[in-house]
């Protein structure tokens, strides 16, 4: 059966749901010129610290037409990953998104079968991703209708808050398209500025990467300079701290996810942190998103968790 635009958006949009998706929406595709401007300013500024992957592909970052000829529509879909459980330790904390497996294996295969509802005469009509090409994936969901950026730079849904993860699919195909999310629901707060330990939001949606607890505890390759290792809070891995502050996630519930189990270093008591030895590493962290950090540096953060 030949499907007309509506027909096939709500075909998308209801298996984007039976998949196991929280929440989709569909934006026209179009060139991110305001995007461009103020990522050009921030990369100036030297707010990306030592990622020298944010300096390239800039245009791919915000023209879809440079990733996929054609791209007409682009499907967003979010998927909450709030945790259920709790980590055993009270000394050493990981980001609640590492408490389960790599969600690029997760929702990859969700958005692969998303994408095969298109109908399809090459194969490249259309191409998906999650955080695995230079994809400003907060404003398409921004454009998409599902919600805003905070002021603590991370995407918030109304209903699902801010620990969502963001796919996206770009396609040839025109769909019917959902009203850019305009309201900005911080309004008058900044509590997200004020709990950050190290100051790295140095004004409403813009984080100095060199002054960020999550980038020195995964992508920094250099020690942690002792003005932040002193602020670490606990923290071996990722930083939650201007998330769990705000109220858009105060009330949100979270849900068992059957695709996401639970990884065993989130029973680790603090004993358990301190003795992790390699081949424990290897045996626990498979599949986990800890695995960019790598062991070493685990070590080292636990170590500096420790000294301080
Ligand atoms: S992740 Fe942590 S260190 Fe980074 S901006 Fe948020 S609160 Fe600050
Ligand atoms: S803490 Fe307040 S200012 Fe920060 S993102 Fe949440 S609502 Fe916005």
């Amino acid at each position: 059966m030949v499907m007309n635009k509506q027909q096939l958006t709500e075909t998308i949009k209801q298996q984007a749901l039976t998949l196991g998706f929280d929440a989709v929406g569909i934006a026209p595709s179009q060139l991110l010129e305001q995007d461009k401007e103020y990522l050009i300013k921030w990369l100036n500024k030297g707010y990306a610290a030592s990622m020298k992957y944010m300096h390239t592909h800039l245009e791919k970052r915000v023209n879809p037409a440079s990733l996929l000829e054609n791209t007409r529509s682009v499907i967003v879909v979010l998927y909450h990953y709030l945790p259920t459980t709790q980590q055993a330790s009270q000394q050493y904390k990981i980001a609640k998104y590492a408490y389960t497996p790599d969600y690029h294996y997760v929702i990859k295969s969700k958005l692969q079968q998303l994408a095969s509802l298109l109908p399809t005469e090459n194969a490249d009509i259309q191409r998906w991703f999650t955080d695995s090409a230079p994809v400003l994936e907060r404003r398409w969901a921004q454009l998409a209708g599902l919600g805003w950026i905070g002021k603590n730079g991370c995407f918030i849904h109304p209903q699902l808050g801010s620990y969502v993860f963001i796919g996206e699919i770009f396609t040839e195909h025109e769909l019917v398209y959902d009203t850019p999310y305009t309201h900005d629901h911080c309004g008058t707060c900044t509590r997200c500025l004020q709990a950050c330990p190290t100051q790295a939001l140095i004004a409403p949606r813009e984080l100095d990467a060199n002054k960020c607890i999550s980038y020195h505890t995964i992508e920094s390759k250099n020690e942690i300079p002792s003005s932040i290792a002193q602020q670490l809070k606990g923290y071996i891995f990722g930083c939650d701290i201007c998330q769990d502050i705000c109220p858009w996630n105060a009330k949100i519930v979270a849900k068992e996810k059957k695709d996401s189990p639970t990884m065993p270093y989130v029973y680790y008591s603090d004993q358990d942190w301190l003795t992790l030895d390699k081949k424990k590493f290897k045996q626990d962290f498979r599949h986990s998103p800890m695995q960019r950090a790598g062991y070493v540096k685990l070590i080292k953060n636990i170590r500096t968790v420790v000294e301080k």
